[in-house]
């Protein structure tokens, strides 16, 4: 079977019929293009990423080829609106348009889904982690629609 070297140079893919479908992701929008949220989902705004069909990685924003293993097979999803909050991080040092203290913190996407890295709002001092949040969506900021979680209660 034939095999073709997909990113890096280091991992191959088998794909179907000795082929790894590189021509039909590169026919994809690339990661820069490709949406991030859907805001007109009936159930509210949500992030969209992706999911390998081969290794089930999941990654936001989506990406045409898994990074992981290189599959094609390769689909866009809506992604969970809760999360587990793994870990977090109060910020002391300003920056333009943020206002100190204020929370970042890394959460793995329930149903399988990615690792993010984001800010935290409404989060007591004292959490325990991982401590269930939810992931919130909102178009106000006004540069478009931005991300961040909140405590799920
Ligand atoms: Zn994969």
């Amino acid at each position: 079977m034939a095999r073709r070297r997909v990113g890096g140079g280091q991992r191959t893919h088998p794909g179907e019929a000795g082929t790894v479908g590189l021509e039909q992701a590169l026919t994809r929008p690339p990661t820069g293009e490709r949406a991030r949220f859907d805001l007109g989902d009936s159930g509210g705004p949500r992030l969209v990423g992706s999911r390998c069909g081969d290794c089930a990685t999941a990654v936001w924003p989506g990406r045409a080829v898994c990074h992981r293993c290189g599959g094609c097979d390769v689909r866009d999803v809506p992604l969970a609106r809760t999360a587990a909050l793994l870990t977090f991080t109060e910020v002391h040092v300003p920056r333009p348009g943020l206002e100190v203290p204020y929370t970042l913190g890394q959460v793995r996407v329930d149903d399988g889904g990615p690792l993010l890295f984001g800010r935290v709002r409404g989060l007591a001092a004292d959490a325990e982690l991982p401590c269930p949040v939810r992931i919130v969506v909102s178009e106000d900021g006004g540069d478009g629609p931005a991300y961040w979680f909140e405590p799920a209660r």
